[in-house]
């Protein structure tokens, strides 16, 4: 592979520094000062884990940053990696009636990070009510922020919580896929302190299958829940994916959140294919590690691009080359990558979700030369484990769940997140967690 030049610790440090800086006291009062506190607010509504937005926005202007702090994890468990993280231009930022007005919407994920933040460094210590043990126990695979969530929830409500997580560092996602600018490790961290702290333990380098059985967690435990994500980047099926110098985003995010950035190879010129969110995150990543020209290739247009559109504009500001309606056909090299073999495309009829179908154009193929191709076509979920539970239904690489109780085809088994939505936003994956933490208690308790 023909490798970028590696950088100064000090232009690593510069390349991966966070996009958006935290609030002062006074920046965050002003801001504040700004809001409408607005009656039925849009932007509660446009929140996955409907945080009362305007209550939470107040307390910071009433000097209550602690109190404020309570408001938000009352709805959301994982509340500091969505303020660095979410895309708040299409949720609650995206939301506000500010917009309607002409004005710049209030930055909602800046105040809920200075809240979030000073509730963490304040050392205050518990902020929330816990019923005492109600002689249950909970097994939860997985601590990425549906188990986190879920857990914090659960230990709330009495139970004994026991999550079970493969890796020997926790936190899932949140501790391994989210590109360094916007939140670093760290971050995650304080979180899975924050919920070790309610009472929950997790036990580390455990995999189900292997370490332990599904079975025996059964038997340990009164439910189980499943929030196991999405750790595996799904498969290009051309020839040439053997060659060194291919990688999946999901496996070169991973590595660069261990922070060590002069240890890792990246290609001169790399390719990333695909065109969601995390392919944009393993572009601006390579871009930032040093690799001197990055292409993003889709095979339908801009305009059914899966990125939201900060990203895009993100990615367009790195510098990252769009080649829309190419489709990637072989990857040609000896041992290593030397180039990308591919079609060019026209869109054709709409399929069964309504996009326009990529069609080859006759005769189009061509070469880009490229020293790294990484693949980001998507995410798949990697436990066998699944194949063997009676009752458990899988379709298009889903779990099947009950929308309300999160309850699988085994009423003991509930599951929630990445592994049941197909991959959406660290917010969708708490607000499933909380609600199936409430599934769960209703089950163990009998309560319709
Ligand atoms: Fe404040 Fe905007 Fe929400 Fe209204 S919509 S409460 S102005 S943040």
């Amino acid at each position: 592979m023909n490798r970028a030049n590696k950088l100064t610790d000090e232009q690593y440090e510069n390349n991966f520094e966070e996009l958006t800086p935290p609030f002062t006291r006074n920046s965050a009062v002003s801001e504040a000062f700004r809001c409408l506190y607005c009656f039925d607010a849009p932007c509660i509504r446009a929140c996955p884990t409907h945080i009362d937005i305007p209550t939470f926005i107040k307390k910071i202007l009433t000097g209550n940053p602690l109190g404020s702090a309570k408001t938000i994890y009352e709805s959301n468990w994982l509340a500091l990696t969505c303020a660095k993280a979410c895309p708040v231009d299409d949720l609650c930022e995206g939301a506000c009636v500010l917009n309607e007005k002409g004005e710049k919407p209030i930055q909602i994920g800046r105040l809920q990070r200075y809240s979030v933040e000073y509730y963490l460094d304040s050392g205050k210590g518990n902020l929330f009510n816990k019923k005492s043990f109600n002689g249950k126990s909970v097994g939860i695979i997985g601590s990425g922020p549906a188990g986190l969530a879920c857990g914090a929830e659960l230990s709330l409500l009495g139970y004994k919580v026991e999550i079970y997580e493969s890796d020997k560092v926790p936190g899932g996602l949140n501790t391994w896929g989210i590109a360094p600018y916007k939140t670093r490790q760290y971050d995650s961290l304080r979180e899975v302190e924050l919920i070790k702290n309610l009472g929950v333990t997790i036990h580390t380098c455990v995999t189900i299958g292997q370490t332990i059985s599904f079975d025996e967690l059964l038997n340990r435990h009164d439910a189980i829940f499943i929030g196991i994500g999405l750790g595996e980047s799904e498969n290009l099926d051309i020839p040439g994916e053997n060659l060194k110098g291919v990688s999946g985003a999901v496996k070169l995010i991973k590595e660069i959140k261990k922070e060590k950035w002069s240890s890792i190879d990246i290609g001169r010129r790399v390719a990333v294919i695909g065109a969601g969110n995390t392919s944009i995150d393993a572009a601006t990543n390579a871009k930032r590690l040093g690799a001197e020209e990055v292409t993003i290739i889709y095979r339908r247009s801009e305009n059914e691009m899966p990125a939201n559109n900060f990203e895009y504009e993100l990615a367009k500001s790195d510098g990252i080359i769009f080649k829309f309606l190419t489709s990637p056909i072989e990857i040609i090299g000896n041992s290593s990558v030397e180039g990308l073999r591919c079609l060019k495309m026209e869109l054709g009829e709409k399929d069964e979700h309504g996009r326009r179908k990529p069609v080859p154009v006759p005769n189009s193929e061509f070469e880009i030369p490229v020293d790294m191709v990484i693949t980001a076509l998507g995410q798949k979920f990697n436990a066998e484990f699944l194949e063997l539970i009676p009752d458990i239904k899988i379709s298009n690489r889903k779990l099947l769940v009950d929308t309300d109780t999160y309850q699988t085809g085994n009423p003991k088994v509930f599951a929630g997140g990445d592994c049941i939505n197909g991959g959406k936003e660290v917010v969708n994956a708490a607000y499933d967690g909380k609600q199936a933490a409430h599934g769960i208690d209703r089950f163990l308790t009998n309560t319709p």
